[in-house]
């Protein structure tokens, strides 16, 4: 440790960075808490002082500067010029300081930094002499005065012929003829442009760039970054107030910055550019080309970056930004943060620096979130070609995302020539003008499925996500020639044949194919990430499977079990249709006729998936003719015409009977080892269990039985239909429409919800948190499964539909819940949340 010595300046504002506790990064900003953190860490920084957000937000408030802020200022110079044995403002060695801006949360380039501040004549005099050099001190007197005119006086271009003058001096010229050149020359520049001067005095400097800092918290710019990213407006910034030092002194100096790994990869080692005889702001600003850090820097500089790079990796617990200079051969830190990095990165990452053993498990998961694992699993476009797509005109249309995924494939307008083209190995995006039941082999063979017609609830975009195919619906720009072949866009033609991609998540259609890249999901990195959450959280968590080829993917995530529905399995094998058809045309038979063959059906489209489940517990969900998902897919109004018993739970019985039947048959065709349950949904009084219980037992002890809880009154007699149930699932999302009057399916879309949120007329939002007239319910479910868990009776857990939000697990997880049903691209988020809440995020 170095330093430690307090600072004589009687301080309200300042504090220097070896007094500043580093960990108060709301008073001194990101910057500052690091600059502070390593000299406390007794690294090479040059000296300085922190002008706390306390100074700004009395500023910003009063429109002035706080009392006494300019005599500490200054009066902080004194502890600077002591430790740096260089004097502000005069020779023989003058001191030159940089004024850094830097918020408690990072907002890049949003603020602005002055550098070599300090050069009034007798000073810059002064510098040439020390130096030896004047063309160095003419350099830095042009560039000073450059930032500061830009930044403190707001000029836009000040540099008009002051680089030839600066180009006409040379080492041995004389310091005070050249100074006044220089500063002449530059004074012309910033005249024309507007008639304020740069002072010639270096504390008017210093106190005028303080100010402009803190006034650059409210340019137009940053206020808009802070309300894009939600960053409070009433935070303001400190100030940085630095020695200088030089990169540009000569080959042995130069400026750089380096991620301690890479940011893009992950990958382990120094990851950065480095540039000779610069600045800093060279860097940045791109005239010339930087080199790889590791190629550039001298081995004994290299050598003392990368080990102090691991060591601020192991007190910071994460993968740093570093930004330093080198002044002849010695290297100075100037800035240490966390880095911004690629999902793929983060994973990989948090992995490496747990393993190493430089993290704890709850910090390895505080570095990855849920929405990152999202993304690393997901195969998707380059990133960099979608953005030059969107900027040039390979966007075709954007329509409703249905099902996230972004694919690429042949132009295909009719179901049979996809499922050929399939065939034959070739990738697939079906365009229709609708979808209909008869198109259904055709989407499964498709890679991506686009409609012109049709909301998020259309028959395209359910099969879409019951098959999880990337799917965008209602893209009403789109005209479809069946007999043409082709597909028209604003007045642009496509045949079929032609490469075209869509992303389900936005909803946009592309010309031609992106590059794709394959999921790194399965990755070690992520695994052991997965496991470590998994066993910290002790969840179980099941996850949601239609085909079988979705099982072995579900489990490698780390299901525990797997969730499933008759109906959903039954319309992605094309068979749902013709068990509607039956139950219409028989309408008039006996119960036994009319679900003639539902149990041959189950039986035979349930032995694979059990075949490939091996011994994890399965729960099939019994077909709910009239869920609002089915609304098309069913005929629904004839359904209910038809069947009007169908409006409650066991209605029809017979033909939960032929589901559970189909369900013992394919247990033991498929050499019975999965423990299967078949739930029922709407279920919510003690003799509807009881009820239930009853048809199960008549299929012997395989499968279980139980129900889905979707309403209020369900949670109210909660302890009855657990007494009488294997097993319970309680539909959170059924359970907060019910709550809230909403049909459950508006729960999934952005309109009418996304209008409420922004006019502020709905305290929570049903979508991404549970609501507190839940919270509740949800807890009374909680406690009652606790109990029944514990004694080997009913085992009940939650089925979340869609994107779980981290504060939707949260609070389950707070709630004592341990069992959860989640789809099948979310087993993997839903692991890390849970793991979060464990360990204390
Ligand atoms: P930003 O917030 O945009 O990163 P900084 O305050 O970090 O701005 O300043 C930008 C660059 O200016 C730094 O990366 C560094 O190269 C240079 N710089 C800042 N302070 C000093 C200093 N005291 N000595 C040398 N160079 C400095
Ligand atoms: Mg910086």
């Amino acid at each position: 440790m170095s330093g430690g010595g307090q600072s004589p300046v009687p301080a309200m504002f300042t504090l220097t960075f070896e007094s500043a506790d580093p960990t108060a990064v709301d008073r001194l900003g990101g910057k500052g808490a690091g600059l502070a953190r390593m000299t406390q860490d007794g690294l090479r920084v040059p000296p300085g002082y922190i002008v706390s957000t306390d100074a700004c937000r009395r500023y910003l408030a009063d429109g002035a500067m706080p009392d006494g802020l300019a005599d500490e200022v200054l009066a902080q110079l004194a502890v600077l010029e002591e430790r740096s044995g260089k004097t502000f403002g005069s020779g023989p060695m003058p001191l030159l300081v940089s004024v850094r801006s830097g918020a408690p949360i990072s907002m890049p380039g949003m603020m602005d930094t002055i550098l070599d501040l300090g050069l009034g004549r007798d000073a810059a005099v002064a510098l040439a002499k020390a130096s030896g050099d004047t063309r160095f001190m003419a350099e830095l007197v042009a560039r000073f005065h450059a930032m500061y005119s830009e930044i403190v006086l707001g000029a836009v271009d000040s540099e008009d012929g002051v680089r030839s003058v600066v180009e006409q001096i040379k080492a041995d010229d004389s310091a005070e003829d050249a100074y006044e050149g220089v500063w002449r020359a530059c004074e012309r520049a910033l005249h024309e442009d507007i008639e304020e001067s740069v002072p010639a005095d270096p504390q008017a400097q210093l106190l005028g760039a303080v100010e402009a800092v803190f006034r650059s918290w409210n340019t137009r710019r940053a206020r808009t970054y802070r309300d894009f990213h939600g960053i409070p407006h009433d935070l303001g910034t400190a100030v940085v107030v630095q020695s200088m030092v030089f990169g540009n002194m000569g080959a042995d100096s130069g400026s750089g910055v380096v991620f301690t790994r890479n940011p893009v990869t992950g990958e382990p080692g120094l990851f950065g550019e480095y540039l000779a005889n610069s600045q800093g702001e060279d860097v940045v600003a791109g005239t010339r080309t930087p080199d790889p850090v590791v190629e550039a820097l001298a081995p004994t500089v290299l050598d003392e970056l990368t080990t102090t790079c691991a060591d601020l990796e192991g007190s910071y617990g994460d993968v740093l930004d570093i930004e330093f200079t080198v002044e002849r051969s010695a290297l100075y830190f100037l800035q240490v943060r966390g880095a911004k990095r690629t999902p793929e990165a983060a994973v990989r990452i948090a992995a490496d620096l747990l393993a190493e053993g430089t993290i704890s498990p709850a910090r390895a998961l505080r570095n990855v979130s849920p929405d990152q694992v999202r993304q690393v699993q997901r195969p998707g476009f380059d990133a960099g070609e979608v953005d030059r797509a969107r900027s040039g005109d390979r966007v075709l249309t954007t329509g409703i995302g249905a099902c996230p995924g972004q694919v690429s494939g042949e132009l295909i307008l009719d179901p049979d020539r996809a499922n050929a083209a399939a065939d034959d190995g070739r990738r697939v995006v079906l365009a229709r003008a609708i979808t209909s039941p008869a198109d259904l082999h055709g989407m499964i063979a498709a890679q991506g499925i686009v409609t012109a017609t049709g909301g998020s609830t259309s028959h395209a975009a359910v099969v879409a996500r019951a098959l999880g195919t990337a799917c965008v619906v209602g893209a009403s720009a789109l005209q479809v020639d069946e007999d043409a072949r082709t597909v028209t866009v604003d007045g642009r033609t496509i045949g079929e044949g032609e490469l075209v991609s869509l992303d389900g998540a936005t909803g946009e259609l592309f010309a031609g194919e992106f590059a794709t890249a394959t999921p790194a999901a399965a990755t070690s990195a992520l695994s052991s990430l997965l496991a470590v959450s998994h066993e910290a959280a002790g969840c179980e968590v099941f996850g949601r499977v239609t085909l079988p080829a979705d099982v072995e993917g579900a489990l490698e995530a780390g299901a525990t079990g797997l969730v499933t529905a008759v109906d959903d399995v039954l319309a992605a094998t094309g068979h749902l249709g013709s068990l509607v058809e039956r139950l219409l045309e028989h309408g008039e038979d006996s119960g036994a006729a009319r679900v003639a063959g539902v149990a041959d059906m189950v039986a035979a489209e349930f032995t694979p998936i059990l075949a490939a489940v091996g011994t994890v517990e399965v729960g099939v969900r019994a077909i709910d003719l009239l869920a609002d998902e089915s609304r098309e897919l069913l005929q629904q109004t004839a359904m209910t015409t038809q069947y009007p018993q169908l409006a409650v739970p066991l209605g029809l019985p017979a033909l939960i009977e032929a589901q559970l039947e189909g369900l013992a048959r394919a247990l033991h065709d498929s050499g019975g080892a999965a423990r299967v349950h078949l739930a029922v949904r709407h279920v919510s009084d003690p003799a509807e269990a009881e009820a239930l219980r009853a048809l199960g037992q008549t299929y012997g002890s395989a499968p279980t039985v139980g129900s889905y809880l979707t309403s209020p009154r369900a949670v109210f007699n909660v302890v009855g239909v657990a007494e009488h149930s294997d097993v319970l699932w309680l539909e959170v999302r059924a359970l907060q429409a019910a709550m809230f009057g909403i049909p459950a399916r508006q729960l999934l879309t952005a309109e009418p919800l996304d209008g409420y949120v922004a006019r502020g007329m709905i305290g929570t939002d049903p979508r991404s948190a549970i609501d507190p007239s839940v919270v509740g319910l949800l807890e009374q479910v909680a406690r009652v499964g606790r109990a029944t868990g514990s004694s080997g009776g009913c085992q009940v857990g939650m089925r979340l539909s869609g994107e779980v939000s981290s504060e939707v697990a949260a609070t389950l997880y707070g709630l004592g819940v341990r069992r959860f049903a989640v789809d099948g691209p979310e087993v993997r988020p839903v692991l890390l949340a849970l793991g979060k809440s464990a360990l204390g995020e």
